[in-house]
């Protein structure tokens, strides 16, 4: 099953990589063709997002995204009290019943905290807000404050059971990690039955691509530089019809007292800011959600971990980038990848799967 998936990808992108090779520069030619792009930009799940899509359908079928995206956000905020996580966090330990969305993201979001050992943790909430990062009033909580609540952190310990679930008291569940690349799969699922063929949906840094870029090939993805408040691009990335989602601490962290960063990412084992010479992370994933549960673990795992998680799974591509300038890349994205000009001096390594 897991092999299969792996070839899938890899097949995805490889005949993607040969129609570019084809289509060569001939890429505004094709956008013509198939008509002006339609683009919706509008601020939710606490990020701006942008969708383009091309075709006589677009118009309509982008006003009907942003009207699920609302909906999915007012299901899932930590703050807006009349949503399903806000009562499931405020509960004190009585069940509570879950509309179909909701408890399918949250029994992704356990599963893939099984998978990843605890990395990806959705009950994280609490040491995130001690930290400041819930209301930007950033500080660095004692040890013995974090050791109070780490006791109540803890994935496994969340009882889910079709649609109902239950927390124990004090503890508190969160889908930033996760839920925008759901709202990708979900909003990707959307623009196709409405007829959009083609189609590229920015969520706040995570991509999620629909088919090829008018006229055919592969869209050419900027991914971002973690340097520098993440302004400049890193490089290119030839994709379609996938999800390309990165992870860093580069876009929200604070410098403390002791001047030092740090990030929103948080490691479960110590309760503090991700900092394992890690940069950046993107995953490209035939699945949003699988990109974004995998973006935020992967971070946490740090270079040789990640390297050793991929290994075993091989069902995605990975770019890593560490914070003193070098690139890893999984053999699958290796061809697919070009660095920019400005970061030419960065050297790249490849991972390769344990057969090779
Ligand atoms: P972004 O939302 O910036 O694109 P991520 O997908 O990596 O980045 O999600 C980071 C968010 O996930 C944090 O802002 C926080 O809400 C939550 N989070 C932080 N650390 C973890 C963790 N170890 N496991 C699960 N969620 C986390
Ligand atoms: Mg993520």
């Amino acid at each position: 099953m897991k092999y299969k998936h792996r070839l899938t990808a890899l097949t995805a992108l490889a005949c993607a990589s040969a129609l570019t090779a084809c289509s060569g520069q001939s890429g505004s030619q094709a956008g013509t063709s198939a008509g002006d792009p339609v683009q919706r930009e509008f601020f939710a799940m606490d990020t701006y997002m942008t969708l383009t899509a091309y075709g006589d359908e677009a118009e309509a079928a982008l006003e009907k995204a942003q009207t699920e995206v609302e909906k999915l956000e007012s299901e899932w905020s930590v703050t807006n009290e009349s949503s399903e996580i806000y009562q499931m966090n405020h509960s004190q330990g009585s069940p509570v019943t879950l509309s179909d969305d909701t408890a399918d993201i949250v029994s992704f979001a356990l599963e893939m905290a099984k998978e990843t050992e605890g990395d990806l943790d959705p009950t994280i909430y609490p040491v995130l807000a001690a930290w400041g990062f819930t209301t930007d009033e950033n500080r660095i909580p004692s040890q013995e404050e974090l050791d109070g609540l780490l006791a109540n952190v803890g994935y496994e310990r969340v009882e889910l059971d079709g649609n109902t679930v239950r927390l124990s008291e004090g503890m508190e569940f969160d889908l930033g990690a996760v839920g925008k690349g759901y709202a990708g799969d979900r909003l990707a699922e959307l623009l196709k039955e409405e007829g959009v063929t083609s189609a590229l949906l920015d969520l706040g840094g995570n991509i999620q691509a629909i088919g090829e870029r008018p006229g055919g090939g592969d869209w050419r993805l900027g991914i971002r530089s973690p340097f520098d408040g993440g302004e400049g691009v890193l490089g290119m990335l030839l994709a379609s019809d996938c999800a390309v989602v990165t992870s860093g601490n580069y876009e929200r962290y604070f410098v403390g007292e002791d001047g030092k960063e740090y990030g929103h990412i948080i490691d479960p084992d110590t309760g503090y800011p991700v900092d394992n010479g890690l940069a950046s992370v993107t995953i490209i994933a035939d699945e949003g959600k699988k990109g974004d549960a995998l973006s935020t673990s992967m971070f946490v795992k740090g270079l040789d971990e990640a390297t050793e998680y991929w290994q075993e799974h091989q069902d995605f591509e990975m770019i890593l980038v560490t914070q003193d300038g070098q690139i890893y890349l999984t053999e699958g994205v290796e061809d697919q990848f070009t660095l920019s000009t400005d970061f030419g001096n960065m050297d790249i390594h490849v991972i390769k799967g344990d057969e090779q």
